[in-house]
C-alpha cells in the first residue's frame, strides 16, 4: 500500500483531520501537536474526539498520523530553560499520544548557537533519555535538517552521534524522518543519486531507522543550507526524482507526508499526481 497524506491543520480537531485526509485520497497526515510558533496555552484535547479518530484508522486501515513538535523547542539551547521547557513538553505530548497507540512523533533536533555540534549533540540525547521509557508505544523521529545557521542534523552523521548517546535500551523508540528538500538543501545528492543517498544513509545510520519521508521539492539548489520548500515538481527536485523517491525499494513501504505551500486542494492534486507515478 502506498501510504501517502500531508501535513493538515488540527482546525476541528483529530476526527476531523482523518475525516479530511479520506476525503482527499489520503491514508495518513501529520499535523502540529501545539501551534508551531509557540503559544502558551494548549487546548485540552477532547478524548472522544481522539478516540474517535483512532477508531477511524483502525476501520479505514489508515496509517498511524505523525505528531510534528513546534519549531519553538530547541533541545540542544544553552540556556537551561529552553531545555528544560522542550523536554517537558515533549514528555508531556508522547504521554499524551499513548492514546494514539503505534504514532509516529518528528523533532526538529535543535540549534547548538555558538556551542558547537559536540555540546548540542550531548544535550539532545540527555533530553531523549529523560522523555522516552520502555515500553512506550510511540516511535520519536529526528528529522534531516536544511543546515540552516547552527541545526543539528544536517548530516547523518549528526543524526547517528545522537542516536548513539541515547540509552541503548530506549533505541527502539527512536527513528530519523527524512526531508527530501532539507536532505538536497544540505547537499546530498537528491537529484541526481537518491539511491546513492539512501545507500549512505544505511551504512551510516542504518535504513531501518528512517521510518518517514517528508515529501517536499526546494526552491533553493542543492547546498543552499536555506530549507524552502516547493510544491512538487516545481522546485529543483522536480516530478522525476521525486517519483524515483516515492518508487525506491528501500523505503515504498514507508509513510510520505507532503509539506508543499498548499491548500487542501493543492494537495489532494498532489496525492493524486504522486497516486499516478506510484508503481
Ligand atoms: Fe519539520
Ligand atoms: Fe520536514
Ligand atoms: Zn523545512
Amino acid at each position: 500500500m502506498f501510504k501517502i497524506g500531508c501535513h493538515l491543520s488540527t482546525e476541528g480537531g483529530y476526527l476531523s483531520m482523518g475525516k479530511r485526509i479520506l476525503s482527499i485520497g489520503g491514508n495518513t497526515f501529520q499535523y502540529f501537536t501545539k501551534n508551531p510558533k509557540g503559544g502558551r496555552v494548549n487546548k485540552v484535547p477532547d478524548m472522544n474526539d481522539v478516540a474517535a479518530l483512532y477508531e477511524l484508522i483502525k476501520s479505514e486501515g489508515m496509517t498511524m498520523p505523525l505528531a510534528h513538535a513546534p519549531y519553538t523547542y530547541n533541545p540542544a539551547s544553552k540556556d537551561e530553560a529552553v531545555r528544560n521547557y522542550s523536554r517537558d513538553s515533549m514528555r508531556g505530548e508522547l504521554e499524551f499520544l499513548e492514546n494514539l497507540p503505534g504514532s509516529l512523533y518528528n523533532f526538529h533536533p535543535g540549534c547548538h548557537v555558538q556551542q558547537g555540534v559536540e555540546v548540542g549533540v550531548d544535550f539532545i540525547a540527555d533530553m531523549l533519555n529523560h522523555v522516552l521509557w520502555e515500553g512506550m508505544q510511540t516511535t520519536v523521529l529526528l528529522e534531516t535538517m536544511a543546515g540552516k545557521g547552527t541545526e543539528i542534523g544536517r548530516s547523518f552523521e549528526e543524526l547517528k552521534m545522537i542516536i548513539d548517546r541515547v540509552d541503548p535500551a530506549f533505541r527502539e523508540y527512536l527513528g530519523v524522518c527524512f526531508d527530501t528538500c532539507h536532505t538536497s538543501d544540505a547537499g546530498y545528492d537528491v537529484i541526481g543519486d537518491f539511491d546513492g543517498v539512501l545507500k549512505e544513509f544505511d551504512r551510516v545510520i542504518g535504513i531501518d531507522r528512517l521510518r518517514a519521508i517528508h515529501l517536499n521539492d526546494s526552491m533553493n539548489v542543492p547546498s543552499s543550507h536555506k530549507d524552502r520548500h516547493a510544491k512538487i515538481g516545481e522546485g529543483n527536485i522536480g516530478i522525476d526524482a521525486i517519483t524515483k523517491i516515492i518508487n525506491h525499494p528501500m523505503i515504498s513501504d514507508r509513510p510520505f507526508y507532503l509539506e508543499t505551500p498548499n491548500e487542501l486542494d493543492g494537495y489532494e492534486r498532489e496525492i493524486a499526481l504522486l497516486k499516478e507515478k506510484r508503481i
